[in-house]
């Protein structure tokens, strides 16, 4: 007998990333689909690691995280944004920054609650709202800047509005937030109960002298808001599965409800090394400038190919337009590109609810130069 359950998520698949990623293992094909560094992490921060295992920090530390972690990130926050946290109210470590929103999603809503979105998104979004049985409201960047249309906004609330959902720098298309864009979220939201989710996952990943608009420097958005973060985007550990949530205290006492009865706490040993590896500075401080060099060969690179570059400010990705040599569906496409032509890559389609297709594959940079060149070498053989 084959015992049968109704899914939560009947029209939901494996996840772009794994189907990616495991194509490429198949093919032996370069991957830069799924946003990863191939590149090594600093190993002042995997030492640090050993040596608060060997010093005996293997239990389980606070559920709200491990205190002088918490604390450096208030600090943190305070130096580069203006906030005023408090360690012990305002600051949950999770396990990674999807955790984070999964929490942050299910903390607020109620059954029939709509929460308006913007794709293309990144792919945990909408299933999270549905296994909430809450109603998603994907809103379109507008295309090829992916900039957000604000009368759309302003027309899609409703009295069942409950969340908006931001994310800058963006996955998948490197977009990034202007102080503008943030006091018209202000005014949006201003006079009511509208919860913000901001994804900052990308904080550091920002080029172009552009500075990172978060939430934490609008006291007045913040107020409403849970802002999550990644500590594998910022010290390229994307394994370590580790990150945290910022929120006022009211709203972090009903996400703490929520995260004690999963995951309870998050693990020790990385913690206490990053409580101390976080004292510098400069380990994130310059990390925006390395990454667009990447960003800055990768483009050069790509101008032997025929595709065109839709260019990105922050994040691990670039996307990249195909329209002027085929009409191919994006998946379609990116199936052919790694099995033939060597190089996995990530559709866009797959960022959005209805598989909207502009003929565009997300690339991502963070990787060796050697990578770089090697999946470029595999691209030259398309012809436009
Ligand atoms: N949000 C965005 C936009 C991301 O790209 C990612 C991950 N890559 C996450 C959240 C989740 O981060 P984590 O791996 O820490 O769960
Ligand atoms: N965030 C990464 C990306 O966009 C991958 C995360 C995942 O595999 N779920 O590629």
């Amino acid at each position: 007998m084959s015992i049968q359950i109704a899914s939560k998520l009947p029209s939901v698949g494996t996840t772009i990333f794994t189907v990616m990623s495991q194509l490429a293992n198949e093919y032996g094909a370069v991957n830069l689909g799924q946003g990863f560094p191939d590149f090594m992490m600093s190993t002042e921060l995997t030492g640090l690691v050993n040596q608060a295992m060997q010093d005996g920090f293997n239990q389980y530390t606070h559920m709200n995280g491990y205190p002088p972690l918490v604390e450096a990130l208030a600090i943190k926050a305070a130096k580069l944004y203006g906030a005023q946290l408090q360690a012990a109210n305002h600051i949950t470590i999770t396990p990674g920054g999807t955790y984070a929103i999964y929490t942050a999603l299910t903390t607020v809503l109620q059954p029939g609650d709509e929460v308006i979105l913007f794709e293309p998104a990144y792919d945990c979004y909408i299933p999270t709202i549905e296994l909430n049985r809450a109603k998603a409201v994907p809103i379109q960047l507008s295309f090829p800047n992916y900039a957000i249309p604000w009368d759309e906004v302003k027309s899609a609330i409703n009295a069942r509005t409950r969340m908006i959902m931001i994310n800058s720098p963006h996955n998948p298309t490197g977009a990034v937030m202007s102080a503008a864009d943030l006091q018209t979220l202000a005014s949006i939201v201003k006079d009511t109960n509208i919860i913000i989710l901001s994804d900052e996952v990308y904080e550091h990943l920002i080029f172009d002298d552009i500075q990172h608009q978060s939430i934490l420097r609008y006291p007045e958005l913040f107020e409403r808001s849970f802002v999550c973060f990644s500590f594998g985007k910022t010290y390229h550990c994307t394994g370590w599965k580790l990150g945290y949530c910022m929120a006022p205290a009211d709203l972090m006492k009903e996400f703490r409800k929520v995260h004690q009865f999963n995951c309870f706490t998050c693990p020790t040993p990385p913690q206490v090394a990053l409580a101390t590896y976080i004292k510098n500075e400069s380990a994130y401080l310059t990390l925006g400038a390395d990454m667009q060099a990447k960003r800055d060969y990768f483009r050069t690179l790509m101008q032997d190919t025929p595709f065109t570059c839709i260019p990105s400010h922050g994040s691990y990705f670039e996307c990249y337009s195909y329209a002027n040599f085929s009409q191919v569906p994006d998946k379609e496409l990116a199936v052919t590109l790694t099995k033939e032509y060597g190089v996995a890559t990530i559709p866009v389609s797959a960022f959005y609810h209805n598989g909207q297709d502009n003929k565009v594959l997300r690339f991502c940079f963070a990787k060796k130069a050697l990578t770089l060149e090697k999946a470029v070498e595999g691209l030259k053989r398309l012809s436009a």
